[in-house]
């Protein structure tokens, strides 16, 4: 039987979020059905939510940071049982069988993986619809265990904006003796700050904002660089191994090049488009031999080894848990970087909310 349930969804670019119902798909043998609890406030929902990638199809109910009790298993269910506290983050489902998925790279799928929210489900193309909601039906695959350790509304937002930091982490072998540079502290970034420290780097932050010093040493800064200054910025020239950028939107590169080491690499995952502006200089990497790349969150197996290290660290975000309804002023915020460091929506407001014309 389709389960019903309520959300929050966009109905077009221009319109904000609001109440939402939807049916999940009839739970199939290796389905897990999640009550969900906690679901993260990623800017990649604001960015589908407004169109801002020119891909989005409405309705869509964002939110791929979620955290929720496993409520009911199917028949071939193995890894789970009732009552479960898991995870799901950006991916539902892929092809499994191409040479990205081999390796664990869900995300790379070569024959495109199913997205939480905003994808089509693999077998009977129904829209995904994501965490700003009751509850979600996935297949157990792709159902993250959540190390009993962490709290789990400040666990949420490791379901993307951690495991979006520990991918390129791990890939370029951060550890101790690295040098790492996170620019921009928003979301992603003071998971960065958090995860590179607990690798055993030597860390830095990027930030046009000063006022956020402090906070980034607590965060595992050993400095802070404001990257419009311009002495600042010599005084970190050559240094860095690795540097993850997490601006969301166009902007110029080329300061952060001279500050990559020989052989470095500038890795960006927030802006997705042409550097039409400021045009990448190729001089410094050619002289320095010295790369631009990009990453995609991570697939699943690094996903539960991140959760896993997180769990074992003690390691969570920095949280301001919203309600439901507050979900459009938070995406007001976000664009001004006025949050601390993530909102987390606490989805027992969801389930609160007095409907018009339903009995009292
Ligand atoms: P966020 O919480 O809004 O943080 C972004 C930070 O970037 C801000 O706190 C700010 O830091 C800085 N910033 C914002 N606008 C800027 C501008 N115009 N110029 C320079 N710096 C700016 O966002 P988030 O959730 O961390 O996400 C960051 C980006 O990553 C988004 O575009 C999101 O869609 C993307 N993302 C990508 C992946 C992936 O797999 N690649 C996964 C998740 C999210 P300061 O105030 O410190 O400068
Ligand atoms: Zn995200
Ligand atoms: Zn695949």
């Amino acid at each position: 039987m389709n389960i019903s349930v309520k959300g929050y969804a966009a109905q077009s670019a221009t319109s904000p979020l609001g109440l939402f119902h939807f049916v999940r798909r009839e739970p199939r043998p290796e389905d897990v059905v999640i009550e969900i609890l906690f679901a993260g406030v990623c800017h990649s929902d604001l960015h589908v939510a407004r169109n801002d990638w020119g891909w989005s199809q409405y309705p869509i109910v964002p939110g791929h940071e979620i955290i929720g009790r496993v409520a009911s298993v199917g028949e071939k269910v193995s890894r789970f049982k009732i009552g479960d506290l898991v995870g799901v983050g950006c991916l539902v489902d892929a092809c499994r069988g191409c040479a990205s998925c081999r390796k664990g790279w869900e995300q790379y799928c070569e024959k495109g993986a199913t997205y939480t929210y905003g994808s089509k489900d693999r077998t009977d193309g129904t829209p995904t619809h994501g965490g700003y909601s009751e509850q979600i039906v996935v297949t157990q695959d792709f159902v993250l265990k959540l190390p009993s350790t962490l709290d789990p509304a400040g666990a949420a937002p490791l379901l993307c904006a951690g495991v979006t930091m520990w991918s390129p982490l791990k890939h370029w072998k951060v550890g101790p003796g690295s040098r790492v540079a996170i620019v921009g502290l928003g979301g992603l970034g003071h998971m960065g700050l958090k995860l590179a420290k607990a690798l055993g780097a030597e860390v830095t932050l990027f930030s046009r904002s000063p006022g956020k010093e402090e906070d980034a040493r607590r965060l595992g800064a050993d400095q802070v660089v404001i990257s419009n200054d311009k002495a600042q910025m010599k005084g970190v020239a050559s240094r860095f191994d690795l540097i993850i950028d997490t601006v969301p939107y166009e902007h110029d590169v080329n300061p952060y090049l001279p500050t990559l080491a020989t052989g470095g690499t500038l890795v960006l995952v927030g802006y997705l488009g042409p550097l039409q502006q400021t045009p990448a200089n190729t001089g410094p990497l050619v002289v320095g031999r010295k790369a631009i790349a990009g990453s995609l969150i991570g697939g699943i197996p690094e996903t539960q080894a991140m959760l896993d290290f997180c769990g074992e660290k003690g390691i969570a975000a920095d949280i301001e848990l919203i309600p439901m309804q507050q979900i459009n002023e938070a995406y007001e915020r976000m664009l001004k970087s006025d949050v601390k460091y993530r909102f987390v929506i606490d989805i027992a407001t969801l389930k609160a909310e007095a409907e018009a014309g339903a009995p009292a």
